[in-house]
């Protein structure tokens, strides 16, 4: 196993607070162990432009509280050719770039996990997605800090249809993924939940409406974007058309989700796996995502980490219907 000496460090796809924390860590880490880090701007699309620069310990002072990425991120759809991958590995030879730790979701695990079987250069990965829809980790880093604006705003939002009696639809993200809606849902006390791993939707929603409190002024529909049943738009003009005498509005939380100082959990998770990354290239890891289960690091193959998590725990959706009663 040769020794590594040289890590490419990149973010990739959609940034998610505490990648800086990650990035942070991955250097500090590196240089605790005689290793060079070469920051790759933009993800992909800068590997195969050679953006790269080299980082030391000072290039990652105060960043630990930052939400986006100091790194900047990017979709490249030239990654997804061999042409573009072969470009990307010459640049990384040219820059002696002999391992490489990207931080990303579910798309750039699937571009390092080609390229790490085309090329012979290590590859492990941080889970950064605030839409929590890997396997091989309890949490992605930026997970908790969406929740947690999210319900920031739900509580808002809570406020003025409490005081309007209104019934409003909060639509967040989740690409073909429920899990920020689901847990926001539980935590603002919304009256129903609208994902797309539920397999009752849009009927459900209604018949949550015509059964529940009709003394109850304000109401929540907590809605996952992308779903079948429609956008917030949609959904608002279905409910409306069917339950007239609501005053129903739509509020789509959009990029503030994604925005913010991290939390501490976000940032002790990027610490956690940020450390765990580089010593698993030491030790002859490659072709893994370093998650954590169950409080304890774990290494999953790229292949099993992108297949989406579409299992979702029945008894939240149960929790919601009893607590909205
Ligand atoms: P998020 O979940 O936050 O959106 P992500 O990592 O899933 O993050 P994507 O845009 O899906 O974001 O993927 C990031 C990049 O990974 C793509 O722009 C592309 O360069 C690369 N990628 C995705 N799929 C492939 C593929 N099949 N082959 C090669 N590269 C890929």
């Amino acid at each position: 196993m040769a020794q590594i000496k040289n890590i490419g460090l990149f973010t990739s796809g959609g940034d998610s607070p505490g990648m800086n924390a990650a990035i942070r860590a991955v250097v500090r880490t590196a240089i605790y162990y005689n290793i060079e880090v070469t920051g790759i701007r933009r993800g992909y699309e800068g590997m195969i432009k050679g953006d790269m620069f080299p980082m030391d310990r000072k290039s990652v002072s105060n960043i630990i509280q930052r939400g986006g990425t100091i790194l900047k991120t990017a979709r490249s759809e030239q990654f997804k050719t061999p042409e573009g991958r072969k470009l990307a590995y010459e640049q990384l030879k040219k820059n002696n770039v002999d391992a490489l730790v990207a931080i990303g979701g579910d798309g750039t695990f699937t571009g390092a996990k080609i390229f790490g079987h085309e090329y012979d250069i290590p590859v492990v990965g941080l889970p950064g997605t605030i839409d929590n829809d890997l396997c091989g980790t309890d949490f992605t880093i930026g997970y908790d800090t969406a929740i947690n604006t999210v319900i920031d705003a739900v509580d808002k939002i809570r406020d003025t249809a409490e005081s309007h009696d209104r019934l409003f639809i909060v639509e967040v993200m989740g690409r073909d993924c429920g899990l920020i809606a689901l847990r926001t849902g539980i935590a603002a006390g919304a009256e129903a939940i609208l994902i797309p791993e539920s397999k009752t939707g849009l009927q459900a929603v209604f018949e949550r409406l015509e059964s529940g409190r009709k003394d109850k002024s304000s109401k929540i529909i907590m809605l996952a974007e992308s779903g079948e049943a429609g956008d917030a738009f949609e959904i608002g003009r279905q409910i409306k058309e069917r339950f007239p005498n609501y005053d129903t509005r739509i509020s789509v939380l959009g990029h503030i989700q994604r925005g913010g100082r991290p939390s501490c959990m976000d940032r002790v998770l990027a610490c956690r796996v940020g450390v765990a990354a580089v010593e698993a290239l030491r030790n002859g890891h490659h072709n893994e995502m370093i998650g954590l289960i169950h409080n304890e690091i774990a290494y999953t193959p790229f292949e099993h980490a992108t297949k989406h998590n579409t299992d979702i725990n029945p008894n939240f959706l149960k929790i919601v219907e009893i607590l909205s009663i």
